[in-house]
């Protein structure tokens, strides 16, 4: 099992760092990588203001998920729950000791690759695992390390060191970037769901008023809420429901701030859920207690009405997008049939629902509804209410699906 390291503050976590997790992943073919945060670094001090612990392991966790690779590339804690400075040599024997036989890379860009020699039991670090070290600028050529790279070979001459090319070289370092967030500026050298961490826990100096955000603080702030696997459907449903509004004439903006938020608590267990409803004063019935899954378009709602201000009709939108209800506004479907047939979806019957959609929005909404209540029935499991409300209200309103 090769395994990299990926030791950093990231304070916070960038794009620089992602381009190099990837290429690493790519050039050493690692079968895992690990992101490890220093609790105390050895060769810095953290500057003051630096966000608790909790959030430097959030965010690099976040940055970990947005290489999309879950069972590759992951945060680890070994370092924050670690007592005292964080030595890279004792991570690695802590790792030799927990997979033993695996082979350690050890990921570090240019400027600490130049300071190695000096690392506490620089010996002991080079022993235990390779190094592989990248540029962080485009200035950084590969003729660039070879004097150093000479240096080691003669004072460590077991050392494997392995000098890797970054694709995508992002030219930025997390003091530079501290600078540019508390100006309200650095949006761009941030993964998106790491920049709404930032903007929704106020972190280096930034102050957003959730209430008023733009599309895109929006959009990284909903990201930041849920894994980066759903963010796909999440920008599909947003582009989809944009059409949809275009196509029936309901308001593009609601449509769009509706499609971004619709699944912000989709990750939310069910204990999490329940104390949203409980805050928000929603109520539920005996299905929504036990059934997760219903849950999130209602703590959704209550998110976008009560944490980013959204009026009433993108709380309504978002709080019947699962399951549905009679007598919807035009927004309400749009957002049913946009989440249902966005363009990542693929199941047999879609574009049949992609096509119905755009020529009869109501007998989209009811083949969306009757799809839902058939897969209900051959899983054996209850059928909500309002989704049976939904069928009775559209088809006593004259509204038919062919078959
Ligand atoms: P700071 O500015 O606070 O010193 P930093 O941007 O250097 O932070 P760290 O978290 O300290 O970030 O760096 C972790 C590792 O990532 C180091 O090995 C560093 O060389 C490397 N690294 C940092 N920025 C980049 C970048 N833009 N491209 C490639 N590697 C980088």
């Amino acid at each position: 099992m090769k395994i990299g390291i990926f030791g950093g503050t990231f304070n916070p976590p960038h794009l620089g760092h992602l381009a190099a997790a990837r290429a690493a992943i790519d050039a050493l073919e690692l079968d895992r990588l690990y992101l490890v945060p220093a609790a105390i670094p050895p060769h810095k001090e953290l500057p003051e203001g630096t966000p608790a612990p909790e959030h430097r392991l959030a965010m690099t966790a976040k940055l970990a998920g947005a290489l999309l690779l879950p069972n590759v590339a992951e945060v680890s804690p070994m370092e924050l729950e670690r007592p005292g400075k964080s030595y890279t040599a004792d991570t690695l024997e802590q790792l030799h000791k927990q997979i033993p036989g695996a082979e350690l890379w050890l990921l570090i860009g240019r400027d600490m690759f130049l300071t190695l020699d000096q690392w506490y039991h620089a010996a002991d670090v080079m022993a235990q695992a390779g190094i592989c070290a990248f540029g962080r600028s485009v200035e950084d050529s590969q003729e660039d390390f070879a004097p150093y790279l000479e240096f080691l070979e003669e004072s460590f001459p077991d050392a494997q060191v392995e000098i890797i090319d970054v694709p995508g070289l992002v030219d930025i370092s997390s003091t530079r970037l501290r600078e540019l967030l508390a100006k309200g500026e650095g949006a761009e050298y941030l993964h998106l769901s790491v920049y709404g961490y930032i903007l929704m826990n106020r972190l280096y100096g930034t102050h957003a008023d959730l209430k008023h955000l733009d599309i895109p603080e929006l959009r990284a702030c909903s990201y930041s809420m849920v894994l980066e696997k759903r963010v796909r459907h999440i920008r599909g449903t947003e582009e989809e429901a944009v059409r949809l509004a275009r196509r029936w004439g309901a308001d593009e903006t609601m449509a769009r701030r509706a499609g971004i938020l619709h699944d912000c608590t989709k990750y939310l267990e069910l204990e999490e859920q329940l104390e949203l409803c409980e805050k928000y004063g929603v109520e539920l019935d005996e299905l929504e207690h036990q059934a997760v899954k219903l849950l999130h378009s209602k703590t959704g709602a209550c998110i976008a009405k009560h944490v980013f201000g959204e009026p009433e009709e993108v709380y309504q939108a978002i709080f019947w997008h699962t399951t549905a209800k009679a007598d919807m506004t035009t927004l309400e479907k749009i957002l049913y049939v946009a989440d249902y047939m966005e363009p990542n979806r693929t199941f047999e019957g879609v574009e049949r629902l992609r096509e119905l959609a755009y020529r009869d929005l109501d007998a989209a909404l009811l083949l969306g509804v009757e799809t839902t209540i058939q897969e209900m029935k051959d899983r054996r499991r209850p059928v909500h209410t309002n989704t049976l409300q939904a069928q009775t209200w559209l088809k006593e309103h004259g509204v038919t699906v062919e078959r």
